[in-house]
């Protein structure tokens, strides 16, 4: 049954907010967006997103579930000058883990993405939502929720002014420092539980201006490892500037100015990015960003919840933001609410279809998080070993073009949540480290004289 309403509210205007305003515009006669933060004119950073400041990759299904919300967005943004990657794997040099993998030169499958800054993103998502008619932006700071008791239900919400604004739906997109957890004992809800790993990272980041003609890539990964617990993303954004974000994991300081992310270029990064970055110009000043713990908020494991009001985007799980996924995954929750919005049971369907997409994902980076990152948290035994059997198999993608083209691509969010190799991708693993291994052992085995 599909429902119909009049009035919804978004708390929060960011990347969240905003595709949840679009989905709304489908269903609810008006939709209203309270959002505290000036918001700029233009692609800028804002104060309330200071994670804008911070190097964002925008997954290429990321891109793909925006372009479904946002018809003409991938368009709009390349004629904005956003660079895009097509089948030319010398854009991308991709570190995982300690392992380069090898894709120059090979990658079979389409495989497009796009490089806009998170501000850029941001601008051009929130410039098609005030395009909408039916929808308003409106410069509010939301104090908090109404909440009927008799009917179990929220009815709108508190403005700081002391104005009362009904709805028919709320959605709190206000990002990781949500207070809906708090809302819900007020009411007489028990909160949710939260699945946390405490990755302790911290960013420093830097914009550069590199002379032209020095870097095919566009994109530079290199993802810490246990052997070296810090990292580095350098993105070429539609400003014709890098941004450089240096990362230290597991409470690992990173490089605190441009000299010493220089110096940690020379050790992870090939010579010739190395190089040209050493004959950049820094633009602006270092900022900086930590990032304690990734946090899943359980919604979906509650029992009672009360009618009106939804959480949506980071207010329900923020991963860590070195794997570059929060987008996407806000994304694809757009999707899940577009469907909900046609059931029986809005946040049933929701968190359950939220819960479903978050699962394999977060696994995922726990098991890195936990077995190579240095993070604490809960860590199941099988863990690992997993996270072994996938050290095996980045090895094994640093000299096979086809397991390094799945990994990107399953990395990119495209094919499937999963990172789940199939019994043929294991086999090809085992079977190429083997040939690696013996052709070790038979150079280790020839003569000195024979090597020279
Ligand atoms: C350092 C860092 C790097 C990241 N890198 C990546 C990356 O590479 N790729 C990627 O995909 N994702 C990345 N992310 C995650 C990404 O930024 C988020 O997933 C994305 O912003 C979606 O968040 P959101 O809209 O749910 O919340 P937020 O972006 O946190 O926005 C919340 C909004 O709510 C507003 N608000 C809060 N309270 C109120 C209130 N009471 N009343 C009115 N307004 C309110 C705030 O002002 C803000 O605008 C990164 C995150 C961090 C921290």
């Amino acid at each position: 049954m599909g429902r119909t309403g009049n009035h919804a509210v978004v708390i929060g205007a960011s990347i969240g907010g905003l595709c949840a305003a679009r989905v709304l515009s489908d269903v609810y006669d008006r939709v209203t967006v309270y959002e505290r933060d000036e918001l700029p004119e233009g692609p800028a950073n804002r104060a309330a997103v200071p994670q804008g400041r911070h190097v964002h990759l925008l997954m290429a299904r990321g891109a793909q579930e925006f372009e479904s919300h946002f018809p003409g967005l991938l368009d709009g943004m390349v004629a904005d000058g956003v660079p895009i990657l097509e089948n030319r794997p010398d854009c991308i040099h991709f570190g995982a883990a300690g392992h380069v993998l090898g894709t120059q030169h090979t990658l079979q499958d389409e495989f497009t993405a796009y490089v806009p800054s998170r501000p850029q993103l941001e601008w051009q998502i929130r410039r098609r939502v005030q395009a909408i008619e039916n929808v308003d932006i409106v410069r509010a700071n939301v104090t908090e929720p109404t909440y009927d008791a008799g009917r179990q239900q929220v009815t709108g919400v508190l403005l700081d002014d002391g104005a009362v604004v009904s709805a028919d739906l709320v959605i709190d997109a206000t990002g990781r420092g949500t207070r809906l957890p708090v809302w819900l004992e007020k009411w007489g809800y028990q909160r949710p539980r939260e699945d946390t790993v405490d990755v302790g990272i911290a960013y420093s980041s830097q914009r550069v201006q590199v002379p032209d003609g020095l870097l095919a890539e566009k994109v530079v990964v290199a993802g810490a490892s246990d052997a070296q617990p810090v990292g580095v993303g350098m993105l070429f954004y539609e400003d014709g500037v890098w941004n450089v974000t240096t990362f230290g994991v597991g409470k690992v300081e990173p490089p605190q100015n441009f000299a010493q992310m220089c110096d940690l270029a020379d050790e992870i990064l090939p010579a010739h990015v190395a190089d040209a970055l050493r004959r950049g110009t820094p633009v602006g000043e270092v900022a900086f960003h930590k990032y304690p713990t990734s946090r899943w908020r359980r919604y979906d494991k509650l029992d009672r919840f009360p009618a009106g009001i939804l959480p949506f985007g980071d207010a329900v799980v923020s991963f860590n933001p070195t794997y570059g996924q929060g987008m996407t995954m806000t994304s694809l929750q757009a999707g899940h609410l577009k469907r909900a919005l046609q059931s029986d049971d809005l946040v049933g369907t929701f968190t359950t279809a939220t819960a479903k997409s978050t699962f394999p994902v977060w696994t995922m980076n726990a098991i890195g998080d936990l077995t190579l990152h240095r993070a604490s948290g809960p860590a199941p035994r099988w863990y690992k070993p997993v996270g072994n059997l996938f050290d095996q198999f980045l090895g094994a993608a640093e000299t096979d073009p086809v397991l390094a083209e799945w990994f990107l691509r399953r990395f990119s969010l495209l094919d499937s949540l999963y990172m789940v190799p199939s019994a043929r991708l294991v086999g090809r693993t085992v079977r190429h480290n083997m040939r690696l291994w013996l052709a070790e052992k038979r150079t280790a085995k020839q003569p000195v004289a024979a090597l020279r």
